[in-house]
């Protein structure tokens, strides 16, 4: 997936996903759980900087590591100081 500048978005790798549901706990706002349980992202960008704050969270609190922000480094980083050092970040 290609991302423009400055666009953060959190996505899940379905292959990792074991349908545990913290995630969705913690963001439900973008993310919900199918029938079976397994997480459905609504991937738009995240411009909000609470909602970046959850996500990272939501990233580091899932138990398979399915999830992960895309974009920028600077951009995620900017917005919360901090929120990118440990946080799973792939530059797409
Ligand atoms: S916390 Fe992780 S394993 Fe659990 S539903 Fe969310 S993405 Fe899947």
């Amino acid at each position: 997936m290609r991302t423009s500048p400055n666009v953060v978005r959190i996505v899940v790798d379905g292959s990792r996903c074991d349908g545990r549901g913290i995630c969705a706990l913690i963001l439900p706002e973008r993310i919900s759980l199918d029938r079976w349980g397994y997480a459905s992202i609504d991937n738009e960008p995240i411009q909000d900087p609470r909602t970046l704050a959850r996500a990272k969270r939501a990233v580091h609190a899932c138990p398979a590591q399915a999830l992960a922000l895309v974009g920028p480094v600077s951009a995620i980083v900017r917005i919360r100081p901090g929120i990118g050092r440990r946080s799973r970040i792939a530059n797409r």
